[in-house]
């Protein structure tokens, strides 16, 4: 059993923590808390230890019912591998603490790749994670891109990639982030700063990106333009995606043409959070033609990296060497099978 400890139980950590609980070959020794709120009492239900950042809180935890387990020291030493999922830069502040402790840590996209020198992306790059000390699973946006850019180089070589980024505002529960009525340019200048991140992962790829923020809590949705170095075939790039464990299809058949309906059906099919884990590629925009290959994919921003935070754990364990395993075996303990098998 790999013994997990997840810093920071918020929306990339709870959803790490079950998807660890989910594995037959892992384990939660605990998860930690800032502030005894509702996501505190979810731990509780779901029986995870809950372990503190400053321990002078500790009253405040225990005055509503909740019981602390320790201090984030104590979690820490129990562990054999600690998923950083605390918000973007306070990641940093905790890696003195784990080399101290010598334990093997995951921080999230809100880092710098040069907190572990090492982003990850299970489809692109799991062996070179086996035995790592420190890995950076890159964002849930990098994730979305890696994955098909990956499928598509390995298929056509990639000439060039232009990817544009409209972005969610802000993630469901976070009521004090906007914009409420804009449209932001995030950043003004090209290129964002998900085309350097790809690069942290498959660095011989050519890609520009723009991005910008709306006013939507759902889910990022990428316009892709991809320039192969062969000819590109649509009947193929679909079955590519089928193929692949991490990317589904959304079938003309199911009507959808949003991020709104795509997580209703989430919903309805029953995922836990509705939760979408793969690029949800809508097939009808799927364009080939010569070297040129476009469509429009919805990446669910709080799901995407779960699966990837899982076999980043195993790979550094070490106890299996072999990627697609890796990810079947994670894809399986979730019950998850992407988006096309279902309609
Ligand atoms: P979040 O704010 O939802 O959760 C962070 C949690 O960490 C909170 O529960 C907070 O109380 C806790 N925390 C804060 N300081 C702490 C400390 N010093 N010690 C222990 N716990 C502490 O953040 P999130 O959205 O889950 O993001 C976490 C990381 O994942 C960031 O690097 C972010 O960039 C990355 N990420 C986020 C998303 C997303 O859409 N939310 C997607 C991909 C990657």
């Amino acid at each position: 059993m790999i013994r997990v400890a997840i810093n920071g139980y918020g929306t990339i950590g709870k959803r790490v923590a079950d998807a660890v609980a989910a594995q037959k070959d892992m384990k939660v020794v605990g998860v930690s808390k800032t502030r005894p709120n509702a996501e505190a009492f979810v731990a509780k239900q779901r029986g995870y230890p809950l372990y503190i950042a400053d321990i002078s809180k500790k009253p405040a935890f225990e005055k509503v019912g909740l019981k602390v387990a320790g201090s984030v020291e104590d979690m820490l030493k129990n562990c054999d591998v600690v998923v950083d999922a605390t918000p973007g830069a306070v990641g940093a502040t905790n890696k003195p603490l784990y080399e101290k402790l010598g334990i093997k840590a995951i921080w999230q996209g809100g880092e710098d790749h040069e907190i572990a020198g090492f982003s990850f992306n299970s489809d692109c790059n799991y062996k070179d994670a086996i035995g790592r000390q420190f890995v950076r699973v890159v964002s849930c946006n990098t994730t979305g891109l890696c994955r098909i850019i990956n499928t598509i180089d390995k298929e056509y070589g990639v000439a060039h990639v232009h990817a544009i980024m409209v972005r969610r505002g802000s993630d469901p529960g976070e009521i004090k982030k906007g914009p409420i009525d804009a449209v932001v340019l995030d950043p003004v200048t090209v290129p964002s700063h998900h085309g350097p991140d790809v690069l942290s992962v498959l660095p011989h790829i050519s890609i520009t990106t723009m991005a910008m923020i709306v006013p939507t809590t759902m889910m990022h949705m990428h316009a892709i333009q991809i320039t192969t170095k062969k000819p590109v075939s649509r009947d193929r790039v679909i079955e590519l995606i089928t193929k692949h464990p991490r990317m589904g299809i959304v079938k003309k058949s199911a009507g959808i043409k949003s991020t709104a309906e795509l997580k209703e059906f989430a919903m309805d099919l029953g995922r836990q959070r509705a939760d979408l884990y793969e690029n949800c590629i809508f097939e009808d925009s799927i364009y080939a033609k010569d070297n040129e290959l476009c469509f429009f994919q919805a990446i669910h921003q709080e799901a995407d990296v779960v699966v990837e935070n899982i076999d980043a754990i195993r790979a550094m364990a070490g106890t299996e060497k072999d990627a697609a395993k890796s990810v079947a075996i994670t894809n399986a303990a979730l019950g998850f099978v992407p988006i096309q098998n279902s309609h």
